[in-house]
């Protein structure tokens, strides 16, 4: 098996201990300070999830961005390891895709063989000792991604990769990758003797790959479930002399009892015995951090995964991630007696604002930097065509492109992702709501992109926030109570009122969701249904007429795929029904990566609205909604509903009127 010899970064860690010294005060690990002559300090350092993220900027809204980019990250990493007597450092995968320049080497300067990938040449400078991949790694096909790894200066190990099947048991299976690596160092101790020590690094990726990447990865490779693959391998790895194991587990931390292929197997893989300790991710939370607070199998305060020291750092550079094992020599091998654990940030948050805790290591800049330029160039460039203006000033009173487009791609990946599961023949409908749509973001916070060329950065304008795809699968009966629940974004309408005020300003835009796939009115002489909290507050009313599936009424008890994001399918904004338990499927992808996709994948796209909502009309009766005044433009585009400008409005607005 593969037995890696190298010293620890002893030059660089005291050059740099000096470096920091001279700036700041270095202030040593307790164990580090405390550890006996038969006692070291050994601290893993972890960087997850890193998704591309090299530089402090956001590629869609073309601006700069504390809180995420591996430079922030590696200036802590100088200043960690100087806190250390022993330390080594580690990536836990999802590296390769995830930001537009993971999409600009992909699809646009592709990689040539001796090419390195920017992310890879950053990751190169600061010394890794061993990385693992994670799902996303296999976004771009495997020629992509093996020749992205043959750029890496540090071993990638993963343990349940396999070429083909799987063999009768994991110790059989071909892997693509090492599944493990035996490092051979020297730690320092208590009393400043040398000793060896042999440090084994073993790597796992969730099985779903085999799904998410079915197109990439069918008929070429197969994944083993987590747990079983380290069942196989970790007996091995101490036949071989390892002092300490290090699960690198490209896995959430989720439930705590074994089940066949769990996608977040870091509490059952915790638990095999002979593991030491096991830096996680994958879910792009901080651990330990106040989100797993009262989690079985958890010690959430000392950092502790089934009783191993753990740890979880973050997502694209916002943590390094820590553990540091206090460990004892006794009879010639190692072997753990004390831990902490940590997610030390690169920024803080003060109020809103936030604050970054470090600046930029110039090396690993420089690393990148051709690539971030011509990154820069790629967002602003056009990929593909709109046929038509994709605004939202009139999102919440009429079928609206900016929300159509957004459905289109959901419903088409949703679709694909399916194609293979039960759910294949049920019909997919598509949920999404408009997210800049004027209120408290001001008279100028729409969605507005011309016809014509489409860039990457456009995209951020379409869909604002981080949300990952989901499907959940539900009844005509629960398709009719998310549009209601929709609904109680209008207020009451007396029929024959004049210019009563149509939206009631309390509801979030966001959870104002348009159904794609059905048709629709929405009658507003009857009250809500529900409340903001999804309760029933009058269960007489009906807002939602006519509401049709291929011309005909809905059938209340036929089951429906609705296409949505991670917030609303876990029950974000409180939708009846909507919960976790139907959720059938669970994308790694981020609905903006679908949407880019989307467009790249159709050239041209036609997001003109199909007005498959409407409201029910009133005799004399008008209502009015205030916009951008820029919406003026765009009246007489609009569908299925008559809309005349009735002035301006207070704060810059401008005010509307429709007869309904
Ligand atoms: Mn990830
Ligand atoms: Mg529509």
């Amino acid at each position: 098996m593969p037995t890696m010899t190298s010293p620890f970064h002893l030059t660089r860690r005291s050059l740099l201990a000096g470096a920091a010294a001279s700036s700041a005060l270095v202030i040593l690990h307790p164990f580090s300070v405390r550890a006996a002559a038969n006692q070291a300090h050994l601290r893993i350092m972890e960087t997850t999830d890193l998704h591309v993220h090299v530089f402090p900027y956001d590629y869609y809204g073309d601006k700069p961005n504390d809180t995420v980019g591996l430079a922030r990250t590696a200036s802590i990493i100088d200043a960690i390891r100087a806190e250390a007597t022993n330390s080594i450092l580690v990536d836990n995968g999802d590296f390769l895709q995830g930001n537009p320049m993971g999409d600009y080497i992909a699809y646009q300067r592709g990689m040539k063989d001796g090419d390195i990938h920017p992310v890879i040449a950053a990751m190169n400078v600061l010394g890794y000792d061993c990385g693992t991949l994670g799902n996303h790694e296999f976004n771009y096909g495997l020629d992509f991604m093996f020749k992205v790894l043959n750029g890496a200066n540090f071993p990638l190990v993963c343990a349940n990769l396999t070429k083909g099947a799987l063999a009768a048991n994991g110790r059989q299976d071909e892997l693509f990758l090492k599944p493990y690596v035996l490092l051979d160092r020297k730690v320092k101790d208590g009393s400043g003797t040398e000793h060896p020590i042999r440090i084994g690094l073993i790597g796992f990726v969730p099985p779903q790959i085999m799904t998410w990447d079915a197109k990439n990865l069918e008929g070429k490779a197969n994944a083993r479930d987590i747990v079983k693959a380290a069942e196989a391998w970790v007996p091995q790895m101490r036949e071989e002399g390892a002092d300490i194991v290090v699960a690198l587990s490209h896995s959430g931390i989720g439930q705590q009892s074994y089940a066949e292929n769990l996608e977040n197997a870091s509490v059952p893989l915790a638990a095999i015995a002979g593991i030491d300790a096991i830096v996680t991710g994958h879910s792009h939370l901080d651990f330990p951090g106040p989100k797993f607070d009262g989690i079985a199998g958890l010690d959430n305060t000392k950092g502790l995964i089934s009783g191993k020291p753990g740890v979880m750092g973050g997502f694209w550079g916002s943590h390094l991630g820590l553990i540091d094992l206090l460990i004892e020599r006794e009879g010639g091998a190692w072997r753990v007696v004390n831990s902490t654990s940590e997610a030390r940030p690169i920024y803080r948050r003060e109020e809103k604002k936030v604050i970054a805790e470090v600046t930029d290591k110039p090396e690993v800049l420089a690393a990148a930097k051709k690539d971030h330029e011509a990154t820069l160039t790629y967002v602003r460039t056009p990929v593909g065509k709109t046929s038509a203006p994709l605004y939202s000033y009139f999102a919440l009173v009429a079928d609206d492109p900016s929300v159509q487009i957004v459905s289109q791609a959901q419903t088409w990946y949703i679709k694909d992702m399916l194609k293979e599961t039960e759910y294949r023949d049920l019909p997919v409908l598509s949920a999404a709501a408009p997210f800049k749509a004027g209120g408290r973001g001001g008279a100028d916070y729409y969605t507005d992109v011309p016809a014509g060329d489409i860039a990457i950065k456009n995209v951020a304008d379409l869909y604002l926030y981080p949300n990952t795809v989901q499907a959940v699968v539900i009844t005509g009966d629960q398709v009719r109570n998310w549009l209601e629940m929709s609904a109680g974004i209008f207020n009451e309408v007396k029929p024959g009122a004049t210019d009563a005020p149509l939206i009631n300003g309390g509801f979030p835009s966001y959870n104002f969701d348009v159904i794609d796939g059905v048709t629709y009115q929405i009658d507003l002489s009857e009250p809500p249904k529900f409340d903001k909290d999804g309760n029933v507050i009058s269960p007489s009313s009906n807002r939602i007429k006519n509401l049709q599936f291929n011309g005909k009424a809905i059938d209340p008890a036929q089951k429906f795929v609705v296409a949505t994001n991670n917030y609303r399918a876990g029950g974000g904004g409180n939708f009846p029904d909507i919960a976790a338990d139907k959720v059938v499927f669970v994308a790694p992808d981020t609905n903006r990566d679908v949407v880019v996709r989307y467009i790249i994948d159709q050239g041209t796209i036609n997001p003109s609205a199909d007005a498959n909502w409407t409201f029910v009309p009133l005799a004399n009766t008008s209502v009015t909604f205030d916009s951008g005044p820029k919406a003026r433009q765009f009246l007489a585009q609009v569908k299925g509903v008559a809309i005349e400008d009735a002035g301006d409005a207070a704060e810059g607005f401008a005010r509307f009127r429709i007869k309904l």
